[in-house]
Formats: C-alpha cells, structure tokens, sequence
C-alpha cells in the first residue's frame, strides 16, 4: 500500500483547503460543484464512472409534493396487503429478511405521530427549498435547460376512491402544495395517450422534471473537470479522521484532505464503520424500465395512486419506475417486477402493449433510513468529516439543496434551513 498525499501536495499551490468528495452520484456531483463554488479544491472520488448509482436510473421526478415519510400508520395498515399482492409495490426478499429486519423494527417505530410530525418539517424544508436549489444549480453551470416546469398527475382508476383523491388534495394544500382535482374528460385533454377509463386525478401544475437524469450527471461532471475539479475513479475502503486531516484508504492509496465528504448513498453506511458512528441506512431497491417509444409521448410524468408507479416522459423515451425492497446490495435484479411495471404501464398507457418496442430493464438502490430523512451533517467528534446521504426516494429532488446546505456546514456559514432534522447522530 503506497501512502501518497496527491491532495495535501495540490494544497501547497493554493490558500484554499482540500476537499474529497466521496461518491458521484448526483447528491455527490451537486456537492461538488457547490463546494468548487465556494472556493474549496475538490477530488471527487468513484469507483465507478460518475452518474452509474441510483441516480442513473430515477424518473427525473422533482416529487416536492412528497412531504410525508414512508413510515406512518396509513403505510404500515397498507403493509400486509401490498406484500401479498403479487404485482404489489412492496417486497421483502426471504434471502434478506434476516438482515433488514433491525431496520424494518425501526422503521416501524418511526411510524410514531410525533415522528411522523418531525420527519413531515424535515422533508417539507427541504422539498421547498428544491428547485430554486436546482434553478440556482443549473443557472450556474449553463444548463438550465435541464429543468423543465412540466406538471405531474396523480391518477386514480377507481371512481369509489374519489373521496381518496378529495382528502389528498385539502391535506396537500393546507401544507402549501397547489394541486387540482381534475375529472376523466379534462384528463383525457391533457394526456391523451392515457387509458380512457381513469377516473379522476390530482393534477400539480408547479411540478417539475429533468430531462434525463443521467444526461443531467454527465453535464454536472463535466462543469466540475471544467472548473478544475479532480475526479479518482477508486473505491473509498476506510475512512478515518483527526484534528488535522481525513483520510481515506482507497485500493491503490492512502489520500489525505482537509475535509471530507461521504456521499455514497445506499453504500455509506460502510463508509462510517471506523468512524464510531452507526446509522440504521437500508438499501431499497427499486426498478426500472425504459422504452423508446416514438409512438406515444405523455407531458408530464404520471403517478398511479392505486398502482403506486410513477411513468416519466424523458429525452430518451418513456420510464416506468416502481418498487420498495428491501433487498440490500447485493441481490440480484427479480426479473417479475420488470414483468410487473410492463404490466402497470400497459394498464395505463395502452400503445405500450405494442410487442416491438423496445424496453431496458435496471435496478437501482435508493439511500434510505428509517424516518425517511437523510443524514446532511457533520460528524459530531471528527469535524473534518462530513456526511450528505439518505435521500430516499427523493435523491434527484433533493440533491441541489443538499449540497447548498452540507457545504454550509463545512464553511461554517449559517445555512439557509435548519440543519437539525438531518443530524448524524438522531439515531
Ligand atoms: C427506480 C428509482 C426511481 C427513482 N425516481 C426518483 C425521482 O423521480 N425523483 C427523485 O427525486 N428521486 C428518485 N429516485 C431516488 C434517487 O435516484 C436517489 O435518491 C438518488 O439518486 C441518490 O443519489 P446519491 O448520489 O445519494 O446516490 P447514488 O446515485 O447511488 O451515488 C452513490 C455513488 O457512490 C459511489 N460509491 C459507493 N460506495 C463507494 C465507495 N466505497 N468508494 C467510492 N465510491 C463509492 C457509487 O458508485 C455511486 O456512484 C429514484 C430511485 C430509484 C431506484
């Protein structure tokens, strides 16, 4: 093991610290950029090619609208019956059960009203804070363009769950959210490549979508190497910290920063093994299919409330994204839960039974915890090391605000939200 210091030599050039970024997903490629910003010199550091993690493979959704965590009475009551239901959202792979059920039992407690009512502030300041965070983001580095103020649908097939639709909309829009119960002919007007026998749905005009999420990666990495920003395409193995510097022992090497950052997703937890902090984070698997369909377009990306799959128009065609399982990271993709969304996105765009299209199939891990926060804070004995992972399903959305705030904590400078939701150590 050769012990080089590349990044405290760099440092001798300059006034500015050095600042290792781990892990390029798009939380990692905003924190990045936001830390070159604000005058850090940043080495990104990725085992894999920047973008190639869950943030490959996301419905480019800003879903700012999601203010509720995924564990509440109303999810666990749901529970049994989308777990036996063969085409269900939901799975716990037997193989893996052993491992995730210390976190099922948390996430299950997290289900408590009062933590319920703390994790909806968490998400709530940051999905609000999301798009100008994104706006500012892309602003800067000339690809605006990206973003695109679309609109989302929220679609119901069943006229007996019109009251659902009802009580969704007055919660929403007591918390701010602006949406629009529309009826199945004004639908029919907006999205005319939907099945005719929807019956209602939640229509949220401030929405908002990106492109192509793993276009948007590649620009975002590009205007990093543009600005000077290294990247080291190694794996991260330990991370260990001190009054002085972080280190971080990859395969090849031994680097030295004055600050670091984990960003590593669904794969951070290991990350902080050495560091005296344990965070309960799960990897939720969820998947994709993508279909390049010059014969059907939507506007706006289309969720099913009954379901609970979201279909995407991008760049390169239509996505149809699902699934929670909790599965961990080394499972291999089941191949039915492509069957499935192929399934749910026939049901409701009718053209896509056309057997020549063609169709990828991915599986991806979202960052997940317990209460459905990330963790976005500094650790508490070792100040040099940082931590921006733990978005959940809402990584895309959150990314731009994540990194605006991490590297608020890193400079010191008072953040623009309260930073208290996300500690470390809430656990
Ligand atoms: C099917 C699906 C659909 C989704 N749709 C949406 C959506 O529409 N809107 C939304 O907001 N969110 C969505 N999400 C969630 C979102 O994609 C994720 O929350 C987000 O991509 C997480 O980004 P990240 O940068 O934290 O992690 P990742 O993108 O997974 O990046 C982590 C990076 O860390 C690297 N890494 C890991 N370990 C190491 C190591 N030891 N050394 C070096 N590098 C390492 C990995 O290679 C990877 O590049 C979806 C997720 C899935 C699975």
């Amino acid at each position: 093991m050769s012990d080089t210091s590349t990044a405290a030599i760099d440092a001798g050039a300059t006034t500015f610290e050095t600042i290792a970024v781990v892990g390029a997903g798009v939380v990692g490629l905003c924190t990045a950029l936001q830390a070159q910003r604000k005058g850090y010199r940043v080495t990104l550091i990725d085992h894999d090619a920047p973008g190639k993690g869950a943030s490959l493979g996301n419905a480019g959704y800003l879903a700012t609208e999601l203010i509720d965590p995924l564990s509440s009475g109303k999810t666990l009551r749901g529970a049994l019956a989308m777990l036996l239901d063969p085409h269900g959202p939901l799975a716990l792979p037997l193989g893996y059960l052993h491992r995730s059920l210390p976190w099922l039992l948390r996430f299950v407690a997290a289900a408590r009203p009062s933590q319920v009512e703390r994790s909806r502030v968490g998400l709530r300041q940051l999905n609000r804070a999301a798009l100008p965070a994104w706006q500012r983001c892309l602003a800067d580095i000339g690809a605006s363009e990206q973003l695109c103020n679309s609109g989302y649908l929220l679609v119901w097939e069943s006229a007996a769950r019109l009251a659902d639709a009802k009580a969704h909309a007055r919660y929403l829009q007591q918390w701010g959210v602006r949406c629009e119960l529309i009826d199945a002919t004004r639908l029919a007007q907006l999205e005319p490549a939907l099945v005719g026998t929807l019956s209602h749905a939640l229509y949220f005009p401030d929405a908002s979508r990106m492109r192509e999420p793993y276009q948007l990666c590649r620009l975002l990495f590009a205007a990093f190497e543009a600005r000077g920003g290294r990247f080291v395409q190694q794996a991260v193995e330990g991370v260990t910290a001190d009054t002085q510097q972080v280190r971080l022992k990859t395969s090849d090497a031994t680097l030295r920063f004055d600050q670091a950052v984990i960003c590593a997703g669904a794969w951070s937890k290991a990350l902080l093994q050495d560091t005296g902090i344990e965070v309960p984070l799960e990897a939720e698997r969820g998947y994709h299919i993508s279909m390049d369909s010059p014969v059907v377009s939507l506007g706006r990306p289309i969720g099913s409330a009954e379901r609970r799959f979201v279909i995407s128009p991008l760049d390169s065609g239509l996505r149809a994204v699902g699934f929670t399982e909790l599965g961990g990271l080394r499972l291999k993709p089941i191949a039915r839960r492509f069957t499935t969304l192929r399934r749910h996105s026939q049901a409701l765009v009718p053209a896509l039974a056309d057997p020549v299209l063609s169709c990828r199939e991915w599986m991806g891990h979202r960052p997940t915890l317990p209460d459905s926060l990330p963790v976005i804070d500094r650790h508490p004995r070792h100040d040099r090391l940082l931590f921006a992972f733990g978005n959940q399903h809402l990584g895309l959305t959150q990314a731009a605000i994540s990194a605006e705030l991490v590297v608020d904590l890193m400079a010191g400078t008072t953040p623009t939200i309260d930073p208290q939701p996300y500690r470390v150590d809430r656990f």
